[in-house]
C-alpha cells in the first residue's frame, strides 16, 4: 500500500465521526465551512464490517452529491471516543462498539480513496476544534473538557496537540479530587474528578442528597426521586432551592479542585467545558471560578480563562475534520476568518 500524503493545496477536508449511535461523514472547506453532511445509524450489532463498508459509502454520497473531485480533498479526519493504536490509525473496541476491534480504518479508508487518514480520539478532536474553531481560537494552550456522560478531555499546548507518550494524555475526568476513597468510577478507581462530576455522577448524587427529601422540587420536576438527573438539579437551583444549590455547589467546589489541578501542572490561557456547563453557562461556571481562584496561584489564575464551549453540540461536526486541519500551517490565520 503506498503511503498516503496529504493533498495540502487542496479545497476541502473530510471528517468522519464513529460513535456507538451514529456514523456522520462532513465535507468542510479548509476554512471550516461545512458544505455537506451524511448521518446514518451505525447499527453496531450488525458489526465493524458493516459500519467500515458504510462509512465507504457515506464519503462516497458526500463527495458525489457535491461534486467534488478527490484530487481536491485535503485529507480524512476520523474521529472514535475509543481506545486505539492512533499512530497506525486502529479502532481497538470502543466501550459501545465493542465489536469494532481491531478496525484498521486508516487502512482501509487510504485504500479506498487514495486520501491521507488520521485517526484521533474525539475528545482531542474536540480540543481542535474548539482550537480551531471555538474559544481557543488564537490561543497557544488550550484545555478542552467534556462534561457529559464522561468527562473527557483534550490538551492544546504550545500551539499543538499534546498527546503525552502513548497518547493517553488529557484523560482528566480520571485524577483524584478526594484525599481517600471516594464513589467507584467507570475506569475502575475511586474518587475520579468524573466519578463527581460527569452528568450520571451528579445525578447519582442529587438522589443520594434526596433521600428523606420526597417533597423536593427536584422530585416534583422530574416525576419521581429515581428520575431524577442533573437538568432538574439545576432547574431547582435556579429557582432557589437549598438542597439543589448545596448539590450545585459541591459540584462546583469538585469541578474547580479538578481543574486548579490543571492549571497549576499546565498554566494555560483558557478551559473550555462542553455540554452541562455549556448548558448552564455561568450560572454553574461562576462557582467553579471562584473555587479556582482559592486553589491555584494569583499569577495562573489571572490568566485563565474558563469558558463554556460555543460550539456546543455542534463540536462533533467540526472534530474530526480538525484533525485534517490542524497539520495545514496556514489554518492558524484561515480560522479567524471563520468564526471572525
Ligand atoms: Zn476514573
Amino acid at each position: 500500500l503506498a503511503e498516503c500524503q496529504l493533498h495540502a493545496t487542496g479545497t476541502y477536508v473530510l471528517g468522519v465521526d464513529v460513535g456507538g449511535t451514529k456514523l456522520a461523514t462532513v465535507l468542510a472547506t479548509r476554512q471550516g465551512e461545512i458544505v455537506h453532511k451524511v448521518r446514518l445509524p451505525t447499527d453496531a450489532e450488525k458489526g465493524s464490517e458493516f459500519g467500515v463498508v458504510r462509512v465507504i459509502a457515506m464519503i462516497q454520497q458526500n463527495l458525489s452529491e457535491t461534486g467534488t473531485a478527490l484530487e481536491d480533498v485535503i485529507g480524512i479526519g476520523v474521529a472514535c471516543g475509543s481506545p486505539m493504536d492512533a499512530e497506525r490509525g486502529i479502532i481497538l473496541g470502543p466501550p459501545n462498539l465493542q465489536s469494532w476491534n481491531p478496525v484498521p480504518i486508516k487502512e482501509r479508508l487510504e485504500a479506498e480513496f487514495g486520501l491521507y487518514t488520521q485517526l484521533e480520539n474525539d475528545a482531542n478532536a474536540g480540543a481542535l476544534a474548539e482550537w480551531l474553531f471555538g474559544a481557543g481560537s488564537g490561543k497557544r494552550n488550550v484545555v478542552y473538557m467534556t462534561m457529559g456522560t464522561g468527562i473527557g478531555g483534550g490538551l492544546i499546548l504550545d500551539g499543538r496537540l499534546y498527546r503525552g507518550t502513548n497518547g493517553n494524555a488529557g484523560e482528566v475526568g480520571h485524577m483524584r479530587v478526594v484525599p481517600q476513597g471516594g464513589p467507584l468510577c467507570g475506569c475502575g478507581k475511586h474518587g475520579c474528578l468524573e466519578a463527581f462530576c460527569s452528568g450520571p455522577s451528579i445525578a447519582r448524587r442529587t438522589q443520594e442528597a434526596l433521600v428523606g427529601e420526597p417533597d423536593s422540587l427536584m422530585v416534583t420536576l422530574a416525576g419521581s426521586m429515581e428520575a431524577v438527573t442533573a437538568a432538574h438539579l439545576f432547574a431547582a437551583a435556579r429557582q432557589g432551592d437549598a438542597l439543589a444549590q448545596r448539590v450545585v455547589d459541591e459540584t462546583a467546589h469538585y469541578m474547580g479542585v479538578g481543574l486548579a489541578n490543571i492549571i497549576q501542572a499546565l498554566n494555560p490561557e483558557v478551559i473550555i467545558l462542553g455540554t452541562i456547563a455549556t448548558a448552564q453557562g455561568d450560572f454553574f461556571l461562576d462557582r467553579v471560578r471562584r473555587v479556582v481562584r482559592t486553589e491555584t496561584w494569583p499569577q495562573m489564575s489571572a490568566v485563565v480563562e474558563i469558558l463554556p464551549s460555543p460550539l456546543g453540540d455542534q463540536v462533533g461536526d467540526y472534530a474530526a475534520f480538525s484533525i485534517i486541519l490542524q497539520n495545514l500551517p496556514t489554518s492558524l490565520s484561515q480560522r479567524e476568518r471563520v468564526r471572525g
